[in-house]
C-alpha cells in the first residue's frame, strides 16, 4: 500500500467497494459450492440401506445441515456437513451423537463422533462449516434409522 494514499478519499472507497466485491464472490463461491455439493454428492444411498431413514437434530451452537450414506468402493461410510451458527464462538465443546435405531425404536448402536475442524472459524458473512465421516461397517442388521445429533457436553465414559 502507498503510505501517501492511506486515507486519501478515492483510495478508500475504490479500496471498500472491491473488498465488498470480493465478499459478494465469495459468498457466490460458497453458495455455487454448497449447489454443486448437493448435486455431486448424490444424497443417494446405495439400494442396499436406501431405507435407512437418516435423521438430524441441531443444537444450540451446530446445525447438522447434511447426512448421507455412500459406499465407493469401500466400507459404507455415513457423511455428511454441520454449520456454525452465526452468533456461536465456540464449536470444541460440541460434538455428534450418531445413533442407529431398528424399527421399534431400540438402539443398535450409538457413537460419538467429530466433525473436523473442530474449531470452525468465524467467517464473515459466510455460513461457517465443518465435515463428518464415520465408517458403519458392519452395519447391525435391521438398521431403520440413523440419527446425527448435535450435542454440547460430556457423556459418562464408556
Ligand atoms: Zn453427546
Amino acid at each position: 500500500m502507498v503510505e501517501g494514499f492511506v486515507g486519501a478519499g478515492p483510495f478508500k472507497t475504490i479500496q471498500s467497494v472491491c473488498r465488498s466485491l470480493a465478499m459478494k464472490l465469495r459468498f457466490l463461491l460458497l453458495l455455487a459450492s454448497l449447489i454443486l455439493a448437493g448435486c455431486a454428492t448424490p444424497f443417494r444411498a446405495p439400494p442396499d440401506v436406501a431405507q435407512i431413514k437418516l435423521e438430524r437434530v441441531d443444537s444450540p451452537v451446530i446445525i447438522v445441515e447434511k447426512v448421507w450414506l455412500e459406499r465407493k468402493g469401500g466400507p459404507l461410510t455415513l457423511k455428511g456437513y454441520v454449520l456454525k451458527r452465526l452468533r456461536v464462538n465456540d464449536t470444541t465443546q460440541t460434538h455428534l451423537d450418531v445413533t442407529l435405531f431398528d424399527g421399534s425404536g431400540r438402539v443398535l448402536r450409538a457413537s460419538v463422533e467429530r466433525f473436523t475442524p473442530q474449531r470452525i472459524v468465524k467467517r464473515f458473512r459466510r455460513q461457517s462449516y465443518a465435515s463428518y465421516s464415520m465408517n458403519l461397517d458392519p452395519l447391525p442388521a435391521g438398521t431403520t434409522r440413523i440419527e446425527v445429533r448435535a450435542h454440547e457436553g460430556v457423556h459418562p465414559s464408556p
